[in-house]
């Protein structure tokens, strides 16, 4: 790994959500460009070596600083480090953004209804699109789901009020569906191709999926990635692929 690849900067907040999911910022440097949806490679030095992750970025394309939300994965070289993360300490940023997990992607259909779909830290992407006031003007609905397995691990959801609020002042088709699935007492606690199986995803949405009108990206666990996947095609929706089609993914792992 190159190191001149990468500039160097600065933590300048932690925020622990629980004892294994946190949040971090990062200065920002000029030259670091992205899209909403797309994630940036960070690297840590440990002892002498640099190890190197992809984040998705949370923070808008439009703000100063960078804001990355992580899983502490037990004996994992990269977050056990990562978690002791303090403000001031020094992280490796690779200089370009990577990844195609983004609206611009979609050709047709023509925007009308967005789906977001994530798991756990899976959510990142999600929140940085939703801060682009570009999405609420684009969708007429737009159905944020993010599925957790207790209700701890929900993170930022003040966050996500206070986004739609902001970003969505005026626009009446959100819904933020939060999915707690190993709580049975939640009113949404089964995964999400059941969700979609049994029609309750879109109970809940208000609206239906179609193939004709619907955006449906998906982003966190592999295996949700491709069983979520799957469910979505028996309903007649497509891959998008150069442009045309309803899904588009992500794995987070
Ligand atoms: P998770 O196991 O990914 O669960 C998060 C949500 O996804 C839960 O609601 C879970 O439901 C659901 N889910 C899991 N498999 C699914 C499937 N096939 N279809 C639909 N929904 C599914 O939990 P997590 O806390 O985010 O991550 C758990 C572990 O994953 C971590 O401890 C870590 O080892 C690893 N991880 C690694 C990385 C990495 O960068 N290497 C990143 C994130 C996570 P259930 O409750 O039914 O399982």
């Amino acid at each position: 790994m190159s190191i001149e690849k990468f500039s160097v900067e600065k933590v300048l907040s932690v925020h622990r959500w629980t004892p294994t999911l946190f949040s971090f910022t990062m200065t920002r440097p000029a030259h670091f460009k992205f899209t909403a949806g797309q994630f940036a490679r960070i690297g840590l030095k440990v002892g002498e070596e640099l190890v190197v992750r992809a984040y998705s970025v949370v923070s808008s394309p439009f703000d100063e600083t960078l804001e990355f939300f992580s899983i502490v994965v037990p004996d994992g070289a990269f977050t056990s480090n990562l978690q002791h993360l303090k403000v001031g300490d020094e992280l490796y940023l690779e200089k370009i953004p990577y990844g195609y997990l983004t609206l611009a992607r979609y050709q047709q259909p023509l925007p009308h209804d967005l789906w977001l779909l994530a798991t756990g830290t899976g959510l990142a992407p999600f929140l940085s699109m939703l801060q682009d006031f570009d999405t609420w003007s684009k969708y007429q609905k737009i159905n944020l789901v993010y599925s957790v397995r207790t209700a701890a691990e929900l993170a930022y959801v003040d966050r996500i009020q206070e986004i739609a609020e902001t970003f969505g002042e005026g626009h009446n088709g959100f819904k933020f569906i939060p999915i707690i699935t190993r709580d049975p007492s939640a009113p949404l606690h089964d995964r999400l191709p059941i969700l979609i199986e049994n029609g309750e995803l879109e109970k809940s949405a208000g609206i239906e999926l179609n193939p004709a009108t619907s955006h449906v990206m998906l982003c966190g666990n592999p295996q949700m990635v491709d069983d979520t996947k799957e469910a979505l095609k028996r309903r007649g929706l497509t891959m998008n692929r150069r442009g045309e089609g309803n899904i588009a993914v992500e794995n987070y792992w």
